[in-house]
């Protein structure tokens, strides 16, 4: 069985045309029998790793999965590109669990699904009942549950200790999207693998952009980003149920499409309201962290957390349910120091200090990732024991400058303060220490001291910031455990002497969020027909009950909507369309592509389209290699008698840039000077350039002509002349 072999099945089975990250050595050793350990980034397309090996051996694989509502749809999604797949819980009737075991028995059944405990029920007798079956291999998803050092243990997979020892010859994979090296090491041993091979892939999403605000005002916040992001899905954290429930009431309120989700609500409604959200029916859902474990949509576009979550771990999971297709997307964090001491009392596991302190560590990290100056991708893929460059370029901190100014005598007044107090008390009383408070929490003997009261003049929160600058910058630490106390450093000393200068941060400066390469990539398509594929995916999804984007992803329509492809074989072509795809759904997506292509004038693009290939270079290379082709497609539209603000918005183009792309047609003669400018203007901008001879420089072209001449008149005539 040939790696060939299961590069055509990934082809033909999956539509995709090259293998990701770990993909193809993992599906290698479970091929060659052997067990490993699989740890990729959600979306990184774990399932593929045992899916194809699953469907490459003889026998059934078996696939442990704790979330019955994942279960369905990955499921479905097989069934969808013809791959014969059942599952098996608690959900179903007797009939429909008699139906999936008389698939089994057919023996033509490639993969089950099933969940932990059902796997152990009635004793050892489902176990008997496998092995009496030819079983290929065991898919052990969200591994981490089997630890009590991770965040999401789940006693039911301590029974699968047991699966090794009665399945000795066959091959266990076990996979997970978060795992430290405890966790890991946790999981070989309680599975009991033999010698497993360990897949490390990085653990960096590109397509996330990170971005922290501070907790205040944070609804007027929210509505000023939403707004900026209509029609686009996400999923909005609280942490408790009314906040769930306030929140999606103001936001149903202010005109957004939104419904709540939480485990207070009946279980119709929960499914309801989340089938909803899959379709795309409903763009928003505010939820507590009930939702989402068994979310598998791929286009949410913005995932926002008005509370702190307990952990990084937990974090870094919600966030991920961002941008699964690959498409930029953002993390947005509402934060306060508050949330930290709010959920300290939740961090304590009853009668497990060793427990306790772990869930306390985590949640003091989390807090510095909310409090970070640096570059927060950094952070993540260091937690995560990976390495990362210092600055990211798409989080709010590297595209953030921070100013400072001389803040000598402020860290004077701290440090002085601290010492004063003789380096026994934490970051609150020092503050409050330093405005000279009356509370009669400050001791009477402080209030006698030198430095009560000497810092009077700043708030509480810039304290805060300085305070917590002065620790980031070495001037100051703060102590472990649950009370912490500011202390001195080694460098305090010279800026008490006044030896050293201390420079702080004032203001945040923030930059336009940068589209990152991935959107670029996929700037250049047709954003109207991408709207009537959705259409079409949406009525299709109806009808045969299955989520839209298990269909075809929003990928996988863009890039429809950018190659035109007019035939089945140019279908297939695109990415995520599988040959099964192109059979069941091709031609009713199809139809629509033919006309929308014979409306507008178009044909075909997808000779444009290199072979597939999964990376970000795709992107940057395909930019390039279509800027004639970009070029053209303004000039198509402009011919038709679109008018630039119209191709500019169809396009998701700035004007400027589709007048560029007309002017450059000028010189042929494609377009004439005429159709972008005024007649009765041509003449003076022409004088104007004679005149002043500017070279290419359209600025003193147009501080002599004034307002009623544009940019776009002036570069237009120039390139004519
Ligand atoms: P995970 O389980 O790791 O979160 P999935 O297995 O659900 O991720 O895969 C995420 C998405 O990526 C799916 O839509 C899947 O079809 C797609 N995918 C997986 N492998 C590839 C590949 N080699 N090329 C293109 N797309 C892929
Ligand atoms: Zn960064």
């Amino acid at each position: 069985m040939s790696i060939a072999r299961a590069k055509e099945i990934l082809k033909h089975q999956f539509g995709y045309d090259s293998f990701r990250m770990n993909q193809e050595q993992a599906i290698e050793t479970v091929l060659q029998k052997k067990d490993c350990v699989v740890l990729m980034p959600t979306g990184g397309g774990k399932s593929l790793c045992f899916q194809i090996p699953a469907l490459m051996m003889d026998g059934l694989a078996i696939v442990i999965s704790p979330l019955i509502s994942l279960m369905k749809d990955q499921v479905d999604a097989l069934v969808s590109n013809g791959v014969q797949a059942a599952f098996l819980n608690s959900t179903q009737s007797t009939s429909q669990q008699s139906k999936v075991f008389r698939a089994i028995e057919s023996q033509k059944l490639k993969l089950l699904y099933v969940a932990p405990e059902r796997l152990m029920q009635s004793g050892d007798q489902f176990i008997d009942y496998l092995k009496k079956l030819n079983i290929s291999l065991f898919a052990i998803d969200e591994a981490h549950c089997i630890s009590s050092w991770g965040h999401d243990f789940r006693p039911e997979y301590m029974q699968l200790a047991k699966l090794k020892v009665h399945f000795s010859g066959i091959p266990v994979i076990a996979l997970t999207a978060t795992a430290d090296k405890l966790v890991r090491k946790d999981i070989m041993e309680k599975l009991a693998l033999k010698s497993p091979a360990l897949f490390l892939s990085s653990f960096n999403r590109p397509n996330i952009f990170y971005s922290v605000e501070p907790k205040r005002k944070s609804y007027e916040q929210l509505l000023n980003y939403l707004s900026k992001h209509k029609n686009e899905s996400g999923i909005i954290y609280c942490l408790s149920r009314s906040s769930v429930e306030n929140l999606a009431k103001d936001l149903k309120q202010d005109g957004f499409s939104v419904l709540p989700y939480h485990a207070g609500l009946d279980r119709e409604t929960k499914e309801k309201n989340q089938e909803l959200f899959l379709k795309d029916d409903v763009k928003i859902i505010v939820a507590t962290i009930a939702f989402g474990m068994g979310i598998d949509k791929s286009n949410v576009r913005f995932v926002v957390h008005m509370d702190l979550p307990k952990n990084v771990e937990s974090y870094y999971q919600e966030t991920g349910r961002a941008g699964r297709d690959g498409l930029q997307s953002t993390a947005l964090l509402f934060f306060s120091w508050g949330d930290v001491v709010k959920l300290k009392s939740f961090a304590s596991v009853d009668g497990n200090q060793e427990q306790s302190k772990i869930m306390l560590k985590k949640l003091n990290q989390m807090g510095e990732f909310g409090d970070l100056k640096t570059c927060r991708r950094k952070f993540l893929l260091n937690y995560f024991s990976e390495e990362a460059k210092d600055i990211c370029g798409s989080c709010d901190n590297c595209n953030t400058q921070y100013e400072r100014f001389d803040g000598t005598i402020l860290a004077q007044k701290a440090l002085s303060a601290v010492k004063r107090l003789e380096q026994r008390w934490g970051t609150n009383y020092v503050i409050e220490f330093l405005r000279g408070s009356k509370s009669e929490k400050i001791k009477a003997e402080h209030k006698e001291l030198k430095t009560y009261g000497v810092g009077a003049d700043i708030s509480k929160d810039n304290w805060f910031d300085y305070i917590k600058d002065l620790i980031a910058q070495g001037y100051l630490k703060q102590t472990d455990g649950e009370y912490p106390i500011l202390t001195l450093t080694a460098k305090s000393d010279a800026v008490l002497k006044g030896t050293e200068k201390v420079d702080l941060i004032k203001t945040k400066i923030k930059e336009e969020k940068k589209e990152s390469l991935v959107s670029e990539g996929t700037r250049d398509y047709f954003r109207d027909l991408f709207a009537s594929l959705k259409q079409v995916r949406k009525h299709i999804a109806e009808r045969v009950n299955i989520a839209a984007f298990i269909i075809f992803s929003d990928a996988t329509l863009i890039e429809m909507s950018t190659y035109l492809p007019l035939s089945l074989d140019e279908m297939k072509k695109i990415s995520g369309v599988s040959d099964a795809k192109a059979q069941r759904y091709g031609e009713a997506f199809l139809k629509e592509i033919k006309t929308y292509c014979q409306t507008n004038k178009l044909e075909s693009r997808i000779q444009l389209k290199e072979p597939k290939r999964e990376s970000k270079s795709k992107s940057r290379t395909r930019r390039n290699s279509n800027e004639s082709d970009t070029y053209n497609i303004s000039l198509n539209m402009f011919k038709k008698g679109d008018s630039i603000s119209t191709i500019a918005e169809a396009r998701g183009l700035a004007t400027t840039t589709i007048e560029t792309h007309l002017i450059h047609f000028i010189k042929s003669g494609e377009v004439k000077l005429e159709q972008l400018v005024p007649v009765h203007k041509i003449e003076p901008i022409r004088a104007a350039i004679r005149k002043l001879n500017p070279g290419i420089a359209t600025a003193p072209v147009k501080q002599f002509l004034g307002d009623d001449y544009s940019y776009g008149e002036i570069r237009a005539v120039m390139a004519s002349m």
